[in-house]
C-alpha cells in the first residue's frame, strides 16, 4: 500500500487531480482509495473513502467558536488531532494499492503547522509514501514564480520528509511555446537565468541548486483533460522502486 499526498498551493488543482488520478489508476486495475483531509471543501468531485469533514467541519468550527474563516481553518486542522484515535482506526480499514490523500486548500496550514506533519505521519503509519507537488501553469509561466514554486516544493519536501514529484498542472492553459519554455527552464539553469535577468549571487546559487536537484522530474499534466497521466504514473512507480531508503 502506497500513500500519495497531493500537495500544492490553493487552487493548483489538487482535488481535480486526485479525482482524475483515481480514475486513471482504476483503469490500470489498481485498487485506489481517497482520503480527503480538507476540512473546508464544500463539494468533492469524488467519493472519499475517508472524509475528515466527518470529524471536523471548518464551517461548523467557524460558527461554534465564533471564528473568522482563517482562524477557523487553523483551528480545524488542530482539532483533527483531538480525534486522532478514531481517525486512525477508520483509516486502518482502508485496503488499496494506492491511497491518494487530498490535502487542505491552503498548503501552509497543512505543511507548516506541526499538526499537519503529525496527521500525515498518523495516517500513513509505516506505509511508503510520496508527495506530488502541483505547480499551477498559470503561475509557473513567469520565471520568478516558477523559481518561487520550486522553492516552496523543496521547503515542503524538507518539512514533510517525503520524496516529491513536481507536477506542472493545467498545461492546457499554456501555448506549446510556453510549455516548452518551462520544461527548458527545468532542464537547464542557463535558460532560466537568462529569463530572470539580474539576480544576486545568493539567488544564482539557489537557482543552480534547485534546477540540479530537480533532475528531470517535472511532469507536465492537465488534470482536467486527463493528459500526462501515463508519464506521471511511470514517475510514481520509478520513485517507489527507488528503494526502502528513499521512501
Ligand atoms: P485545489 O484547491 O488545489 O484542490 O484545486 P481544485 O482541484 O479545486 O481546482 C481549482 C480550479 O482549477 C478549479 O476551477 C479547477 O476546475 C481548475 N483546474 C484544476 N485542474 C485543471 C487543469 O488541469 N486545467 C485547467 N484549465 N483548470 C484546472
Ligand atoms: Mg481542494
Amino acid at each position: 500500500m502506497y500513500y500519495v499526498f497531493i500537495l500544492g498551493t490553493a487552487g493548483s488543482g489538487k482535488t481535480t487531480l486526485t479525482k482524475n488520478l483515481q480514475d486513471y489508476l482504476l483503469d490500470q486495475e489498481m485498487d485506489t482509495a481517497i482520503i480527503n483531509l480538507d476540512p473546508a471543501v464544500e463539494q468533492l468531485p469524488y467519493t472519499p473513502d475517508f472524509d475528515v469533514r466527518d470529524y471536523v467541519d471548518a464551517y461548523e468550527v467557524m460558527q461554534n467558536y465564533h471564528l473568522g474563516p482563517n482562524s477557523s481553518l487553523i483551528a480545524s486542522i488542530d482539532l483533527i488531532l483531538t480525534r486522532a484515535a478514531e481517525i486512525k482506526s477508520e483509516i486502518d480499514q482502508i485496503e488499496a494499492n494506492y491511497v491518494l490523500v487530498d490535502t487542505p486548500g491552503q498548503i501552509e496550514l497543512f505543511a507548516y503547522r506541526e499538526t499537519g506533519k503529525l496527521i500525515s505521519q498518523l495516517i500513513r503509519g509505516s506505509n511508503k509514501a510520496l508527495g506530488l507537488f502541483l505547480l499551477d501553469s498559470f503561475l509557473a509561466k513567469e520565471a520568478r514564480s516558477f523559481v518561487s514554486l520550486l522553492l516552496l516544493s523543496s521547503s515542503i519536501k524538507f518539512r514533510l520528509d517525503l520524496p516529491i514529484i513536481n507536477v506542472l498542472n493545467k498545461v492546457d492553459l499554456l501555448t506549446k511555446k510556453e510549455l516548452e519554455q518551462i520544461l527548458a527552464w527545468g532542464e537547464n539553469t542557463e535558460n532560466l537565468i537568462d529569463e530572470l535577468g539580474r539576480v544576486d549571487e545568493y539567488s544564482l546559487e539557489l537557482v543552480n541548486l534547485l534546477i540540479e536537484s530537480l533532475s528531470s522530474n517535472l511532469i507536465p499534466v492537465s488534470s482536467e483533460e486527463g493528459k500526462g497521466f501515463d508519464e506521471l504514473y511511470a514517475e510514481i512507480q520509478r520513485v517507489i522502486a527507488g528503494g526502502e531508503d528513499y521512501l
